[in-house]
């Protein structure tokens, strides 16, 4: 191929490695979570070159809603793709607080709009060990914070404590 220089408009600093790490992250296209996503995959979990799908509402799709079945046929066969090529072997799943797929599409809900991204995401990650049991699926929760922080909650941790209040004597 010729490298045809006058074409070029911007060289990036950050090399490239051919490795893929096998593992991928299902969150909300929203922008502005983008760059905490990449510090959390990155820093926090050691997942550098992570693949991305970035749709609206992230794994929200996976949850059986009718008005989504779209978005999650696309979801399902995107994510069998990358399985397969891409040999996945961890995938991680991410919600946000205050996420406009919820408010645009769930305008009525009989639940709180967290309840329901939780519960979701839950049913996701079900969905996805259904038709991928050797992938290990984690599922986190993006807060955002009065000092514009934003911090990542573990839906595991939070479904144990669920889980010991509620079988706790006297409750
Ligand atoms: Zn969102």
């Amino acid at each position: 191929m010729n490298i045809r220089e006058e074409f070029i408009v911007y060289e990036s600093p950050v090399r490239f490695h051919e490795n893929r790490i096998r593992a991928a992250a299902v969150y909300c296209s929203d922008g502005r979570f983008g760059e905490h996503v990449d510090d959390f995959l990155h820093n926090a979990l050691k997942l550098p070159r992570y693949d991305r799908l970035a749709v609206p509402g992230g794994a929200a799709c996976l949850a059986g809603h009718l008005f989504a079945y779209r978005e999650e046929w696309g979801l399902v066969e995107q994510l069998h793709f990358l399985i397969r090529t891409h040999a996945l072997e961890r995938l991680v799943l991410i919600a946000h607080q205050d996420c406009a797929f919820y408010a645009e599409q769930m305008r009525v809900s009989s639940l709180p709009l967290e309840t329901r991204q939780r519960e979701d995401l839950q049913t996701a990650a079900e969905r996805i060990r259904s038709f991928a049991p050797g992938l290990l699926v984690d599922v986190f929760f993006a807060r955002k914070h009065l000092d514009s922080t934003i911090r990542f909650e573990s839906l595991a941790e939070w479904l144990l404590n669920e889980a010991s209040h509620s079988t706790r004597p006297g409750r």
